[in-house]
Formats: structure tokens, C-alpha cells, sequence
């Protein structure tokens, strides 16, 4: 369990990543956190990308029906603007975002601003996703969390893809996903277009 190691600092900010497959709660811990961050009385500002409107176009909502509200932006610059004085911004599905995430994320941590975001660390390849590497290499404090396996039940850290369909970024839900271990990710591999 994360616990913050400073709740107020007025000197400077700092970067969390929060990671992991589909389904291991990222979403839940950014929330966790941003409400945390609300009862110590800070300014929060919450942000996810415009495509990601799965559960809902504005609102950030997990899998399990936990929900903050949140502004949809198209590219990772606007935040700079929108976020203003905010003290904390939690931004979701972070590895949809363009090249520019990473400096938006140093800027407002070198501002002051607490900024914690979630993503998936890999794609259904297992190839790292988007920024999450620098960012990930940048961030003061990373959490690499884990779904379980749904064939097995034991931790999964991969996210499988049940269908040929090949393009990186294919939104979806249990239809098309499932959270596997490392050795159910890889029995049925050779069965899908993997390069
Ligand atoms: P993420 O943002 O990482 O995709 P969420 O925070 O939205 O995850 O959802 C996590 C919740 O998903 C869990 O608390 C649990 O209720 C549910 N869940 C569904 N499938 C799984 C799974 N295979 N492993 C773990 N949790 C799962
Ligand atoms: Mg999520
Ligand atoms: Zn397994």
C-alpha cells in the first residue's frame, strides 16, 4: 500500500506513476489517492485523454464503478493550461497521450504540483506503451501493480488480447482483454498475429 511520503510541500512537487496490466486497479489508486489529497484540503485537478471515453466521456470511472470527475483533453499540452493552481493532478491512461506528457509532467512538478498518473507499463505485446518508460524513469515513486490471472489465478502482470485484431490501440473492456501471468500469457500466443 502506497502511503504518501509528504502530503503538503510548498517547495517543490514531484512525479508517481502508478502501472500495470488491464483490470490490476490503477484506476482505483489514482482515485485513492485524489481523494486522499481532497481531504487534506488540496486543489485537485483530474485528467484523462479525449479517446478513452469507455464508462463515460468526462468522469474517470474503474472497472469497479469508483469515479472522480475529471476534464477529457486531445493532447497532453492543454493540462499546462487547464491545470492553473491545482496542487495535485492525477491524470489517467497516461500512455495514450502524445510525446509531450513527459515535459507537461516535469513542468508542473518543477511548478510545485504533486503529479500522479496511471497507465499501462505495456501494450498487449508486452511492448512498453508510450511514455510510460521516461516517465517511469523520471517519476519520484512508481507502484507496479497486478491484476489476477484469469486462467490460473495467480498474479498477472501481461494484458492478453483475445482477438487478431493487431493495432496498438484498441479500446475494450473483458470482451477483449484478459489479465494474465507470464505463463498463460504465453501458452496461447502462437495462436495471434504477435510479431
Ligand atoms: P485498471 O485501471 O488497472 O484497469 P481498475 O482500477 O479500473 O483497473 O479496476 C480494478 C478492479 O477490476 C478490481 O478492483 C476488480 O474489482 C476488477 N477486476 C476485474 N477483473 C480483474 C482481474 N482479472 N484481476 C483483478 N481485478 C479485476
Ligand atoms: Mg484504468
Ligand atoms: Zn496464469
Amino acid at each position: 500500500m502506497f502511503t504518501e511520503p509528504i502530503i503538503r510541500d510548498q517547495q517543490s512537487g514531484w512525479i508517481e506513476v502508478i502501472c500495470g496490466p488491464m483490470f490490476s486497479g490503477k484506476t482505483e489508486e489514482l482515485i485513492r489517492r485524489l481523494k486522499r489529497a481532497r481531504i487534506a484540503d488540496l486543489k485537485v485537478m483530474t485528467f484523462k485523454p479525449s479517446l478513452d471515453a469507455r464508462y463515460h466521456t468526462e468522469n474517470i470511472v474503474s472497472h469497479d464503478a469508483h469515479i472522480i470527475e475529471s476534464r477529457s483533453v486531445t493532447q497532453a499540452d492543454e493540462i499546462l493550461s487547464l491545470a492553473g493552481e491545482a496542487e495535485v493532478v492525477g491524470i489517467d491512461e497516461v500512455q495514450f497521450f502524445d510525446g509531450a506528457i513527459l515535459d507537461v509532467c516535469n513542468q508542473l512538478a518543477s511548478k510545485g504540483a504533486r503529479v500522479i498518473v496511471a497507465g499501462l507499463d505495456m501494450d498487449y505485446k508486452r511492448k512498453p506503451f508510450g511514455l510510460m518508460p521516461e516517465l517511469m524513469a523520471t517519476a519520484e515513486y512508481i507502484t507496479k501493480l497486478h491484476a489476477i490471472c484469469i486462467k490460473c489465478g495467480n498474479t498477472a502482470s501481461f494484458t492478453y488480447r483475445k482477438s487478431s485484431f493487431s493495432d496498438q490501440f484498441m479500446l475494450g473492456e473483458k470482451e477483449a482483454y484478459e489479465a494474465r501471468c507470464r505463463s498463460c500469457y504465453e501458452k496461447e500466443r502462437s495462436t495471434l498475429t504477435i510479431e
